[in-house]
């Protein structure tokens, strides 16, 4: 079995991991671990762009506010301070690098609108920033020397020293290649988490099949502490239609004046928020949910047909174009879309320089949680605190001892066969992802909760068992995180007894003072199952 040894492993190669593996191969050897082919992240889906401010009429204040008043009491100031402050230097750097952001006539950066900001600060390359920006990434890493990217390789594990001594420092990871099917040993000074969020614990989601919350899963497994897990953001408008698998409509849209409207034409926004149709999502989230419910109809409808045509086929070219494949000319008639399961503010959590409570781990983008999103993220901040937490981890790294146990155990498959049941993974892939929906979606009660609990709790002890008794696949692995990241989601859920930000309950409709904290789960006793 292959023992491969480097400074610094990151696993995931979005926008978090590749701006640490560029910022720290200055000083040593990285190797990038990653899932499937290395432009398969969310990053590449990101549609509006990235917040920063580099507008003469915005300010370091007004983006800092705009932050604290969406994370609903739960960010940290000083945090949220850092990265609006660092965050403008950093995008010039990606633009350095190569990303061909929009500009106006002079050259500076056009500057777009989005929801819950009060001046125009994001920066795009129309409606396809993120991948735009994995371009660049991507081609600056291939040209650097002290970079290795691994494609189509699955970490399955961190390495504990817990397994090994007393200390519960981490020097690496076991990881799958998907291709032969042979478990590699990656030794490494500082192992960074950089998988991305956990979209696919939901039936309906914005994201990318990579997003099984696998660095959450991992991290906690070997004792890291996770956090505010009960914030999943779910993004209000989702393109609603039988062809379209996760295909999001842009909040940039009702930035530059997309209405929401109902069936019949008529607008609602104005009932929920003095914001309208550019309330934050969350509550834009529930708007749309409970007119869904009150209407019975399938989906309400984003209206851009009153804005210039030619502006918004320049502007939105790639949610124009795809509309059209699917018979729906978006300069002439609305959208129809709905609410799907987005991003996730909870997540490892990490210090300012994106260290874990476990030496030698880090957690970066939004797999971590850092105390900049609170209960709810800005729209924009995460490419944002990829680019920020990308280089304050690397050149925190730095200073990473070498810790390996004497003899490192290779990975044992013992007396596994292979899978004769694959349908089980699949049956408890899609169970969990529809109670999840069900139970812990944008609107939550003890009950609902409670009953996710029960299922999870079987279910959970179903996947343990196929996973000792088969040889490991990509599948069983994602399932396995799957299902553990689920349940740190129920278990935050239950022990948020208020509604805020994100999380929004019946049986506790209000903010509760005793509430104004994170919740932090984590196994003191040991791994869990
Ligand atoms: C449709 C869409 C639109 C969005 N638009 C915006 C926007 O306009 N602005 C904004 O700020 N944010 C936006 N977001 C959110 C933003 O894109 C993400 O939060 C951000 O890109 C996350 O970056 P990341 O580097 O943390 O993770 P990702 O970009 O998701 O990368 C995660 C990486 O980890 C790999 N990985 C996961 N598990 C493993 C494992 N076990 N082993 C090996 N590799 C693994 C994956 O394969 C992938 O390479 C959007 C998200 C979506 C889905």
């Amino acid at each position: 079995m292959a023992v491969i040894e480097t400074d610094y492993l990151v696993i995931g190669s979005g926008i978090a991991g590749l701006t640490f593996a560029l910022r720290a191969a200055e000083h040593g050897r990285v190797l990038v671990c990653t899932k499937r082919g290395s432009s398969d992240t969310a990053t590449s889906w990101a549609q509006g762009g990235i917040a920063a401010v580099l507008g003469g009429d915005d300010s370091y204040e007004s983006h800092v506010e705009d932050t604290l008043t969406v994370g609903d009491g739960l960010c940290q100031r000083d945090v949220v301070e850092m990265v609006v402050r660092e965050g403008p230097a950093h995008v010039r750097w990606l633009a350095d690098l190569g990303a061909q952001f929009d500009r106006d006539a002079v050259g500076e950066f056009e500057l777009g609108r989005e929801g819950g900001h009060h001046a125009r600060r994001v920066i795009h390359h129309k409606d396809t920033t993120g991948a735009e920006v994995q371009r660049a990434l991507i081609s600056a890493v291939a040209a650097h020397g002290n970079i290795k990217i691994l494609d189509d390789h699955i970490a399955i594990d961190l390495l504990s020293m817990a397994k090994y001594s007393g200390d519960p420092g981490c020097f690496g990871a076991y990881v799958l290649d998907a291709r032969t099917g042979e478990v590699q040993t990656v030794i490494a000074r500082a192992t960074v988490l950089a998988t991305g969020g956990a979209g696919k614990t939901y039936v309906y989601t914005s994201n990318p099949d990579t997003a099984s919350g696998d660095g959450i899963a991992m991290a906690y497994r070997i004792g890291a502490r996770v956090a505010n897990m009960e914030f999943v953001q779910f993004h209000p408008t989702v393109l609603y239609h039988p062809h379209a698998k996760s295909f999001l409509v842009t909040e940039a849209m009702r930035g530059e004046g997309g209405i929401l409207r109902l069936a019949d034409g008529s607008e609602f926004m104005h009932r929920y928020h003095e914001m309208k149709s550019l309330a934050p999502r969350d509550v834009v989230a529930r708007a749309i949910d409970n007119e869904l419910k009150m209407t019975g109809e399938n989906s309400v409808f984003l209206d851009v047909t009153h804005l210039d045509a030619e502006f918004v086929r320049g502007r939105f070219p790639n949610i124009a174009d795809r509309c059209l494949e699917l018979g729906v000319d978006v300069t002439a008639s609305p959208i129809p879309v709905v609410p799907a399961a987005h991003y996730m503010c909870g997540g490892v959590a990490t210090d300012a320089e994106g260290r874990t409570n476990i030496p030698g781990l880090y957690a970066i983008g939004e797999t971590s949680c850092t105390g900049l999103h609170g209960a709810c993220r800005l729209a924009s901040n995460s490419l944002l605190e990829g680019l920020v937490y990308g280089a304050r981890a690397a050149e925190a790294v730095r200073d990473e001892a070498p810790r390996r146990p004497p003899k490192v155990r290779p990975w044992m498959s013992y007396d596994a066969t292979d899978s004769d049941d694959a349908i089980v993974v699949a049956l408890n892939w899609d169970e969990i992802r529809r109670f999840m929906w069900s139970y812990l979606g944008i609107v939550r009660s003890d009950k609902r909760i409670e009953r996710a609990r029960r299922r999870i709790g079987l279910l959970r002890q179903e996947i343990t068992e196929y996973y000792w008794d088969f040889k490991v696949t990509p599948h069983i692995v994602e399932l396995r995180n799957l299902a553990l990241v689920a349940h740190l989601i129920i278990d935050s859920a239950l022990q948020r007894k208020e509604s805020r930000g994100l999380h929004y309950t019946l049986d506790y409709p209000d903010k509760r003072a005793a509430f104004e904290k994170d919740t932090v789960l984590e196994y003191p006793g040991g791994p869990p199952l």
